[in-house]
């Protein structure tokens, strides 16, 4: 077992050297060429068992693949003499805390190093004019908790457009924490690419009903894991 199985790229192969990773956790193992196949997933797998890098190493990969320089096409069309406005990520990670969404946030940062994607990170209880500020300086790959984005939707900030990479982290922590009115939201909006069109991959610890519902409706033909 080892990184090399799967082509991720050098950029990427660079940054897990630079993270000291030598092999794939389980979770990696499986999860990467079933994500890098484009296939839907739904991952059942429980903190400390690498599943952020599970998703963000073949995402990323995917997203330099793009070419996030046109896959972004997006991203600061809005630039001109109004300035900055909407940003278009191509790729967004959702997950229920502030914690979760910053450790998920700086592993992007890693795995993003010396490329061109540029990851950021919104979230509620801090203030937003400095995330907006961040946001506006470019954002590819956007982590955020369902209620801050929903607010920065709100406020024309983001545009869900060109997300065509979706992943709902501790899935089932965000529906215990009553946010399915929010995700459902972001990701039934028009906007969002449908289904079948955008990739998505869901994780959580569990696999209840009520998860086991969302998968039905957020993913197509998707493949079952758990490690
Ligand atoms: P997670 O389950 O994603 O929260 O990851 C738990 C911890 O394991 C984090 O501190 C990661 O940096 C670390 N980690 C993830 N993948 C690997 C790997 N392949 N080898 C060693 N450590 C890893």
């Amino acid at each position: 077992e080892s990184f090399h199985d799967v082509d991720l790229g050098e950029i990427i192969m660079g940054n897990i050297a630079l993270s000291r990773y030598t092999r794939p956790t389980p979770v990696q193992k499986y999860a990467i060429p079933i994500i890098k196949a484009k296939r839907d997933l739904m991952a059942c797998a429980q903190t400390g068992s690498g599943k952020t890098a599970a998703f963000l190493l073949p995402v990323l990969s995917q997203i330099y693949c793009d070419g996030p320089g046109d896959a972004g096409k997006g991203n600061g069309q809005d630039n001109g003499k109004y300035g900055r406005r909407k940003q278009y990520p191509i790729s967004l990670i959702l997950a229920p805390t502030r914690e979760l969404a910053l450790q998920i946030y700086e592993e992007a940062r890693k795995v993003a190093y010396r490329s061109k994607v540029r990851p950021c990170v919104v979230y509620g209880g801090a203030d937003i004019g400095q995330q907006i500020r961040e946001l506006e300086r470019g954002c590819h790959l956007l982590v955020a908790t369902p209620g801050r984005l929903v607010d920065m939707m709100e406020r024309g900030k983001i545009g869900l457009d060109f997300c065509l990479y979706l992943v709902l982290d501790e899935a089932d922590r965000m529906l215990d924490m009553g946010f399915e009115p929010q995700i459902r939201r972001i990701v039934e909006q028009d906007t969002m690419p449908p289904k079948g069109i955008r990739h998505t991959m869901m994780f959580s610890a569990t696999f209840p009903k009520e998860i086991q519902v969302l998968a039905r409706d957020f993913l197509e033909e998707y493949i079952f894991l758990a490690v």
